[in-house]
């Protein structure tokens, strides 16, 4: 089976690994600080805060907004559960916002439409790994001082008017799942230039606790204190490793996505009434995902035959996302209903996202498209 995404380790990727196993620090050891060192500067940003998942991540930035009960948040649908489950975990309230029809973004005049004198913050979604529109959303949390949230999960390594993703939002959200750009098998990043929320974020990963375990080593003292109510979200010195070497081959990974992603769209402009996502002007593309769409008026197939006549043949495409407002979780406790956000709905109903990942080969790529033709004629 091809996969939608999947990781890319190489050898020194596992010896850099095997190298911190037989070190003394397994966790909150000097590769921690490193990996986040190394990313804070390739984004562009003053500080980052490392934490066990794209979950953990989102809960801990939240945490630093200080969401509380009642607080209102604005999400899209067209994203993983986890943008809009990381308000609920602090008794907030996700508040969802339809995209814009042609990028399947957050699109900013629905956010107005949303936001009350409850709502704090807004998290934006990179979804497929193309920036939101920064400029809108920035304009619009200055007008009714807000925070901005990016979830930036997608589109690591992506740029916004030639700025890097990981800098255009006060917090910016990073996962290292393995279908991600880069991987410590698990494991997340928030980037921010504001070092009280960077240190709120490493209190929240540790327990709550005010000190870190080596800051304790160094003054050699046994005192501690829990300042606020903490997990354990912290990732380990051999994950933190792995994120650093895999950083460093970032670049190539772009590149490779980027080729994948022009070969797809040559291919598309030959085969009638499926087109891919629109890519706005002035915007570097980190492909995540590569998402087609179906005119489905013409093609006289549903994607249910579509997506089992892929995998049939070994190609593991897959729909990106059911939106989050249709969980039975959200129906339940958010009474959340069909024609909340009526783009994302839509377009929900006829998406389908195809294989792409470094590894991916020219001969896979091609052979993706030769049965996409061949499904739907
Ligand atoms: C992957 C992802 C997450 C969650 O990241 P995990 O590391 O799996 O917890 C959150 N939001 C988006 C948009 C994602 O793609």
């Amino acid at each position: 089976m091809i996969p939608y995404g999947r990781q890319s380790i190489d050898e020194d990727d596992i010896a850099a690994v095997v190298d911190v196993l037989r070190s003394d620090w397994l966790t909150t050891g000097p590769k921690v600080v490193e990996f986040e060192r190394a990313f804070a500067d390739f984004v562009g940003v003053q500080e980052a805060v490392a934490v066990s998942s794209g979950t953990a991540a989102l809960h801990a930035a939240m945490f630093a907004l200080g969401i509380g009960r009642g607080d209102e948040v604005i999400v899209p649908p067209m994203t993983f559960a986890a943008t809009a489950n990381c308000v609920v975990f602090l008794g907030g309230i996700p508040v969802f916002a339809d995209v814009d029809p042609e990028t399947l973004l957050l699109n900013p005049a629905k956010v107005e439409e949303k936001i009350t004198s409850r709502t704090k913050a807004i998290i934006a979604v990179d979804y497929t790994g193309h920036p939101c529109d920064y400029d809108s959303l920035q304009s619009i949390v200055k007008r009714y001082k807000l925070a901005l949230v990016a979830d930036a999960c997608h589109s690591l390594g992506a740029k916004y008017k030639n700025r890097k993703v990981g800098s255009l939002a006060d917090l910016n959200i990073f996962s290292f799942h393995p279908v991600k750009h880069i991987t410590t098998g698990e494991g997340g990043m928030v980037t921010t230039n504001d070092p009280d929320l960077a240190a709120s974020m490493r209190l929240f990963r540790n327990h709550g606790i005010n000190t870190d375990h080596q800051q304790r080593h160094e003054k050699g003292s046994w005192f501690y204190e829990i300042a606020d109510l903490g997990y354990n979200y912290r990732l380990s010195d051999f994950q933190c490793v792995l994120g650093l070497s895999q950083l460093k081959k970032l670049p190539q990974f772009l590149i490779r996505r980027q080729e994948i992603a022009k070969y797809y769209n040559d291919a598309l402009l030959n085969i009638n009434d499926i087109t891919p996502l629109t890519v706005k002007e002035n915007i570097l593309h980190a492909y995540h995902l590569y998402v087609i769409r179906f005119n489905f008026d013409k093609i006289r197939k549903t994607r249910k035959d579509i997506f089992r006549a892929f995998r049939e043949k070994g190609i593991g495409v897959n729909v990106h996302y059911v939106p989050v407002h249709f969980h039975p979780y959200y129906k339940n406790k958010f009474l959340t209903k069909s024609g909340l956000c009526p783009v994302a709905e839509t377009s929900y109903e006829h998406i389908l996202s195809l294989p792409i990942h470094p590894k991916l080969t020219d001969y896979e790529a091609n052979y993706v498209i030769d049965n996409l033709e061949q499904i739907i004629n």
